[in-house]
């Protein structure tokens, strides 16, 4: 089952490594035949080359739209070798046989990320070459096929190896990935035609990502994970630019994401706002006049959890904060830019990653988010929505002051990136107290004020600042117990979806402690 290659079609629209890899195969006597500019490329390198035009007889035509669709080629590829009536056939027809296909495909992905025109996308859609590579691939019996510019030098070794011979094992791993190739493609286009026509249900979609890297393991040691990106042009952390540190792990990422898409949902231009993220829940979050007060201001919320946190920052990352983040350890820090100063700063931190992004994403834009389960995955529409103030239903006897209608909704962005059951408490916009990921509603708002009263302690202040706080719930409250907790920790102002059947003893109760209270009619569970 080990096959020479005497024969092969090279076709490719990214020509990295390509001279050194065919100038290889040329040596070991193999054959070239190849497309236009490819051939080209061979050519200005010295090497002999076949035009594929001249095998099919036809000139590439339509704008490149038509360049191998034809027997001669496909019937090269998917002859049987050990088929009489297969080689009887070829013989008829005067086709030869092809035992090595190199294509990589024109850079659709690439050309939708630069956010190229609609017409222009259509014509970045390749047709021969995915046809070439599904059915090299299918006949993976006798044919070896080549989808990616790292595998160049994987084909050299298996040559080397085996007296210029393709193995059994190492055809069929090629034609693996290369079916994972063009099913990714075709998921691209798929996906780039839904966004663009503004399809936003999740129904009759496809899904594949572009094998982005490799990683060293997954969430623990023991589990092997590679990072996919989707190809969309939405800031962060797929698409961020890493200046410094060590290469980001599973954990850096998935905690990553959850710090910046929290921190895009506040406006730079009404002032700056951090984000500081442990296990993809944040434990300080603040808004601030400047970059360093509101780092300060989120890291004291919950010093002990933000050490070996992830920072997210929603303005430009300046020198005073970067010096105020190397003061514990961080595992990194993503912002839309950064000063050369706070480069600077952060160089001395070998272990810090730096990432930036050039811009954040919009926190209103659809877009899909999943979740596997055994034998499949949940797919819906990201949560996108947002509450503003007149979206706000005051539901108690006492209406909530300006200050306190400003941070409730401050904290209830917050509770949006927040596990279920979600507490958030906040002052003067910036998180004083967060109980995340309980089973029990009351059991996260007590956690959230015990969490306030410990950093009082290290603090020094002479009470919790839960005292006059106001509080959002990701959820409505089940049972009036929520409210008289959160009444318990001096909260004076809450925000929450409702719709509970207990609504009215849940108003009553806030009433009877002196509660303001607003509906949003919005719940955001995340789980
Ligand atoms: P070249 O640079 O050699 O002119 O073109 C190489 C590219 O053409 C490769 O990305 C290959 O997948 C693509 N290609 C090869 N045959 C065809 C075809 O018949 N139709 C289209 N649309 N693309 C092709």
């Amino acid at each position: 089952d080990r096959i020479p290659l005497k024969r092969a079609l090279i076709s490719v629209s990214d020509k990295t490594g390509l001279v050194e890899f065919a100038r290889a195969l040329a040596a070991r006597g193999v054959e070239l035949l190849s497309t236009g500019g490819t051939a080209r490329t061979l050519r200005q390198a010295g090497l002999t080359v076949v035009d594929v035009a001249d095998v099919t007889g036809f000139p590439e035509m339509m704008d490149g739209r038509v360049k191998t669709l034809h027997p001669v080629v496909h019937g090269g590829l998917l002859a049987l070798r050990d088929n009489q009536e297969h080689m009887a056939a070829a013989k008829t027809h005067d086709i030869d046989m092809i035992d090595l296909l190199v294509v990589n495909l024109y850079p659709f992905e690439e050309t939708v990320a630069k956010g190229a025109a609609y017409d222009d996308c259509i014509e970045n859609i390749d047709i021969g070459g995915p046809a070439m590579i599904r059915a090299a691939a299918k006949n993976h019996a006798f044919v070896t096929v080549v989808v990616d510019v790292e595998d160049y030098s994987a084909v050299l070794a298996e040559l080397d190896r085996n007296d210029d011979r393709i193995s059994y094992p190492f055809r069929q791993r090629q034609a693996q990935i290369a079916y994972a190739r063009t099913a990714a493609y075709d998921a691209a286009v798929s996906t780039w035609m839904a966004n663009a026509i503004g399809e936003e249900t999740p129904r009759r979609r496809t899904f594949a990502g572009k094998l982005a890297q490799g990683l060293r393991y997954g969430e623990n040691p023991h589990q092997a994970a590679a990072f996919y990106t989707d190809g969309s042009a939405r800031p962060g952390v797929a698409t961020a630019r890493q200046w410094q540190g060590k290469e980001l792990s599973y954990n850096n990422i998935n905690d990553t994401d959850a710090a910046f898409e929290l921190v895009a949902e506040f406006d730079p231009s009404e002032g700056p706002a951090v984000a500081i993220i442990k296990h993809a829940n944040p434990c300080g979050v603040a808004r601030g006049t400047s970059a360093v007060e509101a780092y300060k201001r989120a890291f004291d919320c919950d010093r002990t959890s933000a050490f070996g946190g992830i920072i997210a920052l929603n303005t430009v990352l300046d020198g005073e904060t970067a010096h105020a983040i190397t003061e514990i350890f961080t595992e990194v820090v993503i912002a839309p830019d950064a000063t050369d100063e706070a480069k600077e700063i952060f160089a001395a931190k070998k272990n810090l990653r730096l990432l930036t992004t050039g811009g954040l994403p919009d926190p209103a834009a659809p877009g899909l988010s999943f979740r596997q389960v055994a034998g499949g995955f949940l797919v819906q529409g990201r949560d996108n929505g947002r509450i503003l103030r007149p979206d706000l239903k005051v539901v108690t006897k006492r209406q909530p002051s300006e200050d306190e209608l400003n941070d409730l909704l401050f904290a209830w962005t917050v509770a949006k990136h927040v596990k279920s059951n979600a507490i958030v408490y906040a002052r003067d916009l910036a998180t004083v107290g967060i109980g995340a990921g309980q089973m029990s509603r009351v059991d996260s708002t007590r956690i959230g004020k015990r969490k306030s009263e410990d950093m009082a302690e290290v603090l020094g202040l002479s009470q919790a600042l839960t005292i006059g706080s106001a509080v959002a719930s990701d959820a409505f409250f089940p049972f009036a117990d929520g409210i008289e907790a959160l009444a318990e920790a001096g909260a004076k102002a809450v925000i929450q979806p409702g719709g509970s059947m207990r609504d009215a003893e849940v108003i009553e109760t806030a009433d009877r402690l002196g509660l303001a209270m607003v509906f949003t009619g919005q719940r955001h569970f995340r789980h």
